[in-house]
């Protein structure tokens, strides 16, 4: 069934669709109470995210539908050995459509290719996030009026930072966007990121390490967290700390037309005193996730009534590569083959189905 699993799957008339819906959703609620009455969501949490499973929780509810599931790995079957794909088909009997967490990359790719219905990435590991990405594009458009002409800065760890990767991909494919990298040294964002992503594209992109000076350039200011164990040294973590936190004074270097977005959960990385700040769209952006997952659950739900299949993924070789990522799935699953798809035939240089981790023949 076609499934949501990396934010690239949905072409950007599918984005621009899924925008419309849920700007309906936002102004016709009514309309939509009854669309998925008799239908179940599964939530299938193989980590806690409490924040997130809410959120479609509270989507597939706001649909009339129900909602069953479970939260955190000792209270399901994957502390009984059973596997990823297993549990998608078992699932599939229960359930009409499925969303999944799991701390392993590839996990909710797994369950895609074995589950009859549609499945949802809804976070593995450090990979993909896809409908945080929707839920940043939809803050954008509600408060910007637009997703093309502007500038976006991403300050903080843009190293691990996969919200930022995912949302970095989903604006490449529209027009005009300018990029401001703001991040100290050891938090840059990964060249195959710059390579894969914005140079592929075309997009204009800035690296710098401060906050102040980008400020009155941008439209959208994208924050994320820093952690302190990304840091090899804590006095290096305790100089730069403060450089990356957004106060009321910084706030005044910005437009009054700029907004603020920010995952969430925030530590300190954006004052309270932020808060009050009509800019300041994180909390927004939250209730605007909501709106983006029901309209994606329509989506996939009037997909498998059609009947739609997932896109075959082409170029792929089996076993000629072993994924040496330990956050794979592929390193817990020993029966899952080891498929790697093609990404640059000239320099030949593969990448993992799962993970992405990348392999070069010689
Ligand atoms: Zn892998």
């Amino acid at each position: 069934m076609r499934s949501l699993i990396d934010i690239v799957d949905f072409s950007v008339e599918e984005l621009d669709e899924l925008l419309k819906t849920a700007c309906d959703i936002i102004e016709n609620p009514a309309k939509y109470a009854e669309s998925c009455k008799g239908k179940k969501l599964a939530t299938l949490f193989f980590e806690p995210s409490t924040r997130t499973r809410l959120s479609f929780e509270a989507a597939m509810m706001e649909l009339g539908g129900n909602v069953l599931g479970f939260s955190e790995a000792s209270s399901s079957s994957a502390s009984k050995g059973e596997s990823v794909a297993d549990t998608a088909k078992m699932i599939s009997c229960y359930a009409d459509i499925i969303a999944m967490r799991h701390p392993k990359e590839g996990a909710p790719y797994v369950a895609a290719k074995s589950a009859w219905i549609p499945v949802i990435n809804a976070g593995d590991g450090g990979h993909c996030h896809p409908t945080q990405t929707l839920a940043d594009l939809l803050t954008i458009y509600r408060e910007l009026g637009r997703l093309e002409n502007l500038t976006v800065g991403f300050c903080g760890d843009l190293k691990y930072g996969r919200t930022v990767h995912s949302l970095l991909a989903a604006l490449a494919r529209y027009k005009n966007i300018k990029v401001v990298l703001i991040s100290p040294e050891e938090l840059k964002l990964p060249k195959y990121v710059k390579y894969d992503v914005l140079d592929k594209a075309g997009m204009e992109y800035v690296e710098t390490t401060s906050l102040e000076e980008s400020m009155p350039q941008l439209d959208v200011l994208y924050m994320t967290r820093i952690q302190r164990e990304r840091f090899d040294s804590f006095d290096e973590y305790e100089r730069l700390k403060d450089s990356y936190i957004l106060t009321a004074e910084k706030m005044q270097l910005g437009k009054d037309t700029m907004r603020v977005l920010h995952p969430l959960p925030r530590v300190n990385e954006i004052s309270v005193a932020v808060d009050n700040d009509p800019r300041a769209a994180y909390f927004r952006q939250a209730l605007n996730g909501k709106y983006m997952r029901m309209a994606l659950i329509l989506k996939l739900l009037k997909e498998a009534e059609e009947g739609r299949q997932m896109e075959q993924i082409q170029n792929t070789v089996t076993n000629e590569f072993y994924c040496d990522n330990p956050r794979c799935i592929s390193s817990v699953e020993q029966e899952l083959p080891h498929v790697f798809k093609c990404v640059n035939p000239e320099m030949g240089i593969y990448r993992c189905i799962y993970c992405e981790a990348k392999k070069t023949r010689k």
